[in-house]
């Protein structure tokens, strides 16, 4: 029998605030615990919070990015459950008046371009952490990270396969970081999926029961439990057992998930209105404003690319997924005005870095402008293609100057013709045997003397030009063989 998979996503996405959702403690990463909580984020009796206006721009911002409508009247939840990471004991959380819903993403899998729902975005603010042991059998917390603004973005369940639920997290992690809403830091968790799979027999309406598997946080992850999880249900489907509603944990590491509690175990969660904040309102006038104040979307930028610059979309494709190594490339053509050249460069010694040690070379020194400066150098021929390479290294490693990097590593490429002669004079004189080779008719002879002279030049030399002086000196040796 063949089946369907059915996929939607649960994205959880920390927002870029400066601030806490409802008090002033520091949006931050890290930090020595308990440094950045007050008596609101900690939840003390008599506290009142107040909302954090910046985040509720950034999940408009968000909402619009992704085609939603934007509730004109929104408000606040609260979320009851007891957990030591909440000191609460319930979470400030939006309900059934979201402030973003009904919208859509496109992805592209295989060429093919397939629009996916966005069925709501809400804002809601993130719990502490617990720390286990560190000091034997306890568990330590850490509420530093609670009250964090963060959205929650539900998809329509219309993905049908773990690569279009890989495209669909790719894109959103893409539009929140072209939007500046979230730094989308995966290894930080501040952007995390959850996985909502089930499968059907292919032709029944009815969908089949569905599992859920919480805090993905690569987008490798969601990869791999999604297939795994499709492959598991279809083959309990196959030899007649039944799937269970349930919550699964996916070890990556294992590359397998298993069983977190059922559905007679999962939780009422009793929301109430929250009591403490006021309902929202949103005008269309600012809601025109946030839009107006838009930075560029990927895709738009990738149609800038493909047609202003000529570039490929596969190229356009691959960089424009990336916002850093976008903007680095958008500011090294605005330095050396070669588009060409850069999405060359990028897509294969730049990728093959990326690919190597990971996106952080992005984070480490390398910027457009000193990419710039080196693609520059190179189009005029002041360095080779190699030099570049090993300036580029330099710079991800020091950020020290092209320039100088080029200077103190002897880089420039040598005009000097008589340099160029005497090398290829000497290494004729050295290898008569190899030149007798060539004149004899064997060409290989002429790689073998062309390699002795750019290694007696240390390769600092434009290769076209020491290969015409060559050529010539040949000649008149033969010359005067004849
Ligand atoms: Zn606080």
């Amino acid at each position: 029998m063949e089946y369907e998979v059915i996929i939607g996503l649960e994205i959880h996405s920390e927002l870029k605030t400066d601030s806490k959702l409802f008090c002033s403690c520091k949006n931050d990463f890290g930090g020595e615990p308990n440094t950045r909580c007050c008596p609101v984020c900690l939840g003390l009796p008599g506290t009142l919070p107040v909302l954090n206006r910046h985040a509720l721009e950034l999940a408009v911002r968000a909402g619009l990015a992704m085609n939603c409508k934007i509730s004109g009247f929104s408000k606040f939840d609260r979320k009851n459950y007891f957990y030591p990471d909440m000191p609460k004991a319930y979470q400030t959380t939006q309900y059934n008046l979201p402030v973003c819903y009904d919208g859509y993403v496109e992805i592209e899998v295989d060429g093919i371009t397939k629009r996916i729902g966005i069925e709501r975005i809400h804002l809601e603010e993130d719990a502490g952490k617990l720390i286990h042991d560190a000091y034997g059998s306890g568990s330590l917390v850490d509420y530093n990270r609670c009250g964090v603004p963060l959205i929650e973005i539900v998809t329509r369940p219309e993905m049908n396969s773990a690569e279009e639920a890989r495209a669909l997290f790719e894109t959103i992690k893409s539009i929140l970081e072209y939007t500046g809403v979230s730094d989308c830091k995966m290894q930080e968790g501040s952007l995390r999926a959850d996985v909502n799979l089930s499968v059907r027999p292919k032709g029944q309406k009815q969908f089949g029961t569905r599992t859920e598997m919480k805090n993905l946080n690569s987008i490798r992850a969601v990869y791999r439990a999604s297939q795994a999880e499709a492959q598991r249900q279809i083959e309990i489907l196959e030899r007649g057992g039944i799937v269970y509603q349930e919550t699964r944990r996916w070890d990556d590491r294992k590359g397998e998930s298993m069983a977190m509690r059922n559905k007679e175990e999962s939780m009422d969660y009793r929301y109430f209105p929250e009591p403490d904040l006021l309902p929202v309102i949103i005008g269309e006038e600012w809601v025109a404003s946030v839009e107006k104040n838009m930075p560029e979307l990927p895709r738009s930028r990738r149609d800038r690319y493909v047609n202003e610059f000529g570039i490929p979309k596969y190229d356009a494709d691959l960089i424009t997924m990336n916002k850093k190594l976008s903007d680095i490339f958008d500011r090294a053509v605005a330095v050396c005005g070669k588009p060409k050249l850069a999405s060359n460069f990028i897509m294969t010694d730049i990728m093959r870095r990326i690919n190597e040690n990971g996106e952080e070379i992005l984070d480490a020194n390398l910027t457009g402008d000193n990419f710039g400066q080196v693609l520059l150098f190179l189009d005029r021929g002041d360095i080779t293609h190699a030099a570049a390479i090993k300036v580029i290294d330099k710079i991800v490693e020091t950020g020290e100057e092209p320039k100088h990097i080029i200077d103190g590593l002897e880089l420039w490429v040598q005009r000097d013709e008589d340099l160029i002669n005497n090398a290829v004079t000497s290494v004729l004189e050295a290898n008569r045997p190899a030149l007798d080779d060539f004149l004899a008719g064997k060409d290989k002879a002429f790689g073998f003397l062309m390699g002795q002279v750019m290694s007696k030049l240390k390769g600092k030399c434009d290769p076209a030009q020491v290969r015409e002086v060559l050529m010539k000196e040949i000649d008149k040796s033969a010359g005067r063989q004849n």
